[in-house]
């Protein structure tokens, strides 16, 4: 059964062009690209190409681009060169709302002798760049921010957050893993020093990454060893995902304009059609500054993972806004830092679209929710009135 899968911000479907320019690195093209010999150089000029493209969508320059592991690594990366650039400069500024590849990483270098300011989103899931503003210091090393959320697709006002910090002097990074493929980026005028993005959130596969690092920024490897990325990350080229990032990148925009509006077209159906058929239900986030292909939808007074396993019975994929740990469910890090009700933020599932989706899944996910969610609220123990310290036990994992 081919599932309805409406979970492309926790990985997307490899693309088939993409698919097809990377078969040949599996079978006759396994040189390595640093062989002295003509077979492995070969493969060195389908890098060079990646390279270009993987630029070319950013508005950088092809030596600006590292090719990483992963969306994790890249971020990784990135902080961890500006704080041994700077060894004086034990300050880092960055979000609530993070990717745990920030947010852990950073409470970790928290524990090592480095001081961290977390700043908080509004119920909207919105910045205060006073906020921003104020904290940034003498000793700032790093201001790492997300361009757009996973959770709630929220975008962040990143021309006016690069302005703020770079008018101090200080490196910014971003992490947009969630907003390259989706979202125009020109780093020609966005001045941020670092930029991560990850190859399987934009079609090409898994276990594949990038990191911008802009030109005369210091920069310190996070990986050493052989000298592939001109010495700034060791270790034999991925050939065959590099080429396919370069072909996702070179996809995404070339169809960006076309493809935006029909998944925005989807969500907005999808959005609006639940809104209206269930009542006691709300988005979270900014809907005015929204990935296209993003939906948080909150629906009082249930449980997220009882939705999805009722959702996996119909074959329709998503996420909940909650997290398993130690025996109890809390809601997710992002939902809690903007404040949603309790009732609400348990009840949040996150719906997140890409170019393979269509209007019939649509009509079918549209079909199958109102059910699904009045069938859970008659079992439910959340009631009008009730406290919800109940939930606290018993949610099925551990
Ligand atoms: C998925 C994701 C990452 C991690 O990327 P991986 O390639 O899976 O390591 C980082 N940040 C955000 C916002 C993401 O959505």
């Amino acid at each position: 059964m081919n599932p309805i899968y409406l979970d492309n911000n926790a990985t997307t479907q490899v693309d088939p062009a993409v698919l097809e320019a990377m078969l040949p690195f599996f079978t006759e093209m396994y040189g390595n690209p640093s062989s002295m010999h003509r077979f492995g150089g070969q493969v060195g000029k389908y890098l060079v190409a990646a390279r270009e493209q993987v630029a070319a969508s950013l508005g950088a320059r092809p030596d600006e681009i590292l090719f990483t592991a992963c969306g994790t690594e890249s971020d990784n990366t990135a902080i961890w060169s500006a704080l041994q650039s700077q060894p004086e400069k034990k300050h880092i500024v960055t979000t609530r709302v993070e990717h745990p590849a920030v947010l852990n990483l950073v409470q970790h270098l928290e524990k090592r002798g480095y001081e961290a300011t977390y700043l908080g989103v509004d119920a909207k899931g919105r910045l205060d760049l006073d906020e921003l503003r104020d904290s940034l210091r003498k000793d700032t090393a790093l201001v790492s921010v997300m361009y757009a959320n996973n959770e709630t697709g929220v975008i962040f006002p990143m021309e006016e957050i690069a302005s703020i910090v770079k008018e101090r002097g200080i490196l910014l990074h971003t992490d947009a893993v969630q907003a390259v493929g989706k979202l125009p980026i020109d780093l020609g005028k966005l001045p941020v020093d670092f930029l991560a993005l990850s190859g399987h959130k934009l079609h090409a596969p898994k276990g594949i990454g990038a990191l911008y690092v802009r030109k005369g920024t210091p920069f310190r490897p996070f990986l050493r060893g052989g000298h592939q990325e001109r010495g700034r990350r060791a270790g034999t080229e991925n050939a065959a995902s590099i080429v396919g990032l370069g072909k996702a990148c070179e996809l995404a925009t070339v169809n960006m304009h076309e493809e935006r509006t029909r998944v925005m077209a989807l969500r907005d159906r999808l959005e609006q059609g639940l809104l209206a058929a269930i009542p006691d239900s709300m988005v979270n986030g900014d809907t005015a500054s929204r990935l296209p292909n993003t939906a948080s939808i909150a629906f009082k007074y249930v449980e997220g993972e009882a939705i999805l396993l009722l959702m996996d019975g119909h074959g329709i994929c998503a996420s909940s806004g909650s997290a398993c740990t130690s025996g109890s469910l809390e809601p997710s890090h992002v939902l809690r830092a903007m404040g949603v009700p309790f009732t609400y933020a348990h009840g949040s599932i996150r719906y997140s679209f890409s170019r393979f989706n269509t209007d019939a899944e649509v009509d079918l996910v549209l079909r199958e929710m109102p059910p699904i969610i009045s069938r859970l609220r008659e079992m439910s123990p959340f009631r009008e009135g009730q406290e919800p310290g109940m939930l606290k036990s018993g949610c099925g994992c551990s």
